[in-house]
């Protein structure tokens, strides 16, 4: 069936009282930018309900993968819809979609052995109906069973396969699928965030889940040239745009991370430049977060995954940061799982492109995995009158692009 018509479902906009309509208006307007590059679309909200509607041809596939990639939809149901309100013509409706969208399940199937078991769920929505939802269902239901109980169809109320959705409103809609969506909240309803966005496999993932949560993201990658190529900042951009379909346009700053990197490692313990170089890129974000409005940092940090992510590390990289969270929602992730989400948001085959990262170049042999505050304070020192211009240089020197 050529659909035209989409019903969006959203799961927890449901539960936010008074504010629904804040959520719904930035869900809309995400659904608008993203439509809009595939043909003439109209979101409308119609009690309590989102729908879309195809006003020109359109690429069914992509429509149905952008929508489920909105955060805030749980789920999208292609609905056919009938104009008139006569039963016969629902009824019709109802006996067309069946055929269209359900008959070809029944190849092999018999109402003996093996029935394709279905039930009717009418709601009104639309009070002046004439006709009661449940003698709707017991109707329409009837109808179905004259012309495809023979080929294998049975009603089940309780544990049915499938269920045929008829909703009246001043039109009539029929559905019994729902393409599941990425859930979470329309991003823009809960402030903004910066993401230390690498090449790696952890921090898209990272991005993403802080982003579910309705947070607006932007991105900072630290690279390090000539050490490290224009294909690993490419591979970044390229990172960053996929988890901008989930997202929405992220904004990422490039810092050319290569005079202070040199600096701490002609100046610092060599087993103690990653802590180092790392407090350093989080001030830096942080810096950039307070200049832009963001309420925090995200990294893609998982405990015990490197040496520089043992708790003792953490709470010295943490201490660089001083006045917003940093949010680490893979903390507790072991690699695996971590895997299999890049996998299903669609970064991992990207991110273990072989390409190098500045944390990789400079590594000590046998980094520290125990370091104390006091111990990295100090080496620090060898950094004064130093690294400050450097890392001003830094900041004002970044790259800004938009990713979408
Ligand atoms: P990832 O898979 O995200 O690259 P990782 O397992 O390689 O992480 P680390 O290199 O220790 O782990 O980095 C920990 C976190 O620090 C990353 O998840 C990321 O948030 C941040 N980070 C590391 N390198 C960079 C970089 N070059 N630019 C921006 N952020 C970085
Ligand atoms: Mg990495």
């Amino acid at each position: 069936m050529e659909y035209k018509t989409f019903l969006i479902k959203y799961a927890e906009i449901g539960t936010k009282g008074k504010n629904r309509y804040k959520f719904e208006d930035h869900l809309c307007k995400r659904m608008r930018q993203r439509l809009k590059a595939l043909g003439d679309f109209e979101v409308r909200r119609e009690y309590g309900r989102i729908f879309v509607d195809a006003k020109s041809d359109f690429d069914y596939d992509e429509a149905m993968n952008r929508l489920t990639k909105i955060f805030g939809i749980s789920g999208v149901c292609p609905v056919m819809q009938v104009d008139s309100l006569e039963y016969d013509d629902i009824s019709a409706g109802v006996l067309k979609y069946v055929e269209e969208e359900i008959a070809g399940m029944l190849t092999g199937r018999s109402v003996a052995s093996s029935p394709l078991t279905f039930k009717m769920n009418v709601r009104r929505h639309n009070k002046e109906y004439p006709i009661n939802s449940m003698e709707m269902a017991a109707r329409l239901g009837g109808d179905v069973l004259d012309k495809y109980e023979e080929k294998g169809m049975k009603v089940d109320v309780h544990k049915p396969e499938i269920v045929i959705d008829v909703e009246i409103r001043n039109v009539a809609y029929i559905s019994s699928k729902v393409i599941p969506g990425a859930c979470g909240l329309p991003v823009g309803t809960n402030g903004k965030a910066i993401s230390l966005l690498s090449g790696g496999i952890d921090s898209p993932v990272a991005t993403y889940m802080i982003a579910k949560r309705g947070v607006e993201m932007e991105a900072v990658y630290f690279n390090a040239p000539p050490y490290t190529s224009e294909r690993a900042k490419d591979k970044v951009k390229d990172l960053g745009r996929i988890v901008a379909q989930y997202a929405g346009p992220i904004k990422l700053h490039i810092v050319n991370f290569t005079d202070c990197q040199l600096a701490i490692y002609k100046n610092c313990p060599h087993e103690e430049l990653t802590i180092i170089m790392k407090r350093l890129m989080f001030r830096m974000a942080e810096d950039i977060a307070k200049k832009d409005d963001c309420q925090c940092i995200v990294t893609g940090e998982s405990i015990g995954q490197v040496s520089s992510q043992t708790t003792f590390s953490l709470r010295v990289i943490n201490d660089a940061v001083t006045d917003i969270p940093v949010f680490r929602p893979l903390i507790g992730m072991d690699k695996q799982e971590i895997v299999e989400m890049s996998q299903k948001i669609g970064t991992y085959e990207t991110s273990i492109l072989p390409y190098e990262d500045c944390c990789t170049i400079f590594v000590a042999k046998h980094p520290v995995t125990k370091p104390t505050l006091e111990q990295i304070e100090e080496s620090e020192k060898k950094l004064e009158g130093i690294i400050e211009p450097l890392y001003q240089t830094a900041l004002e020197t970044a790259e800004v692009v938009y990713l979408k």
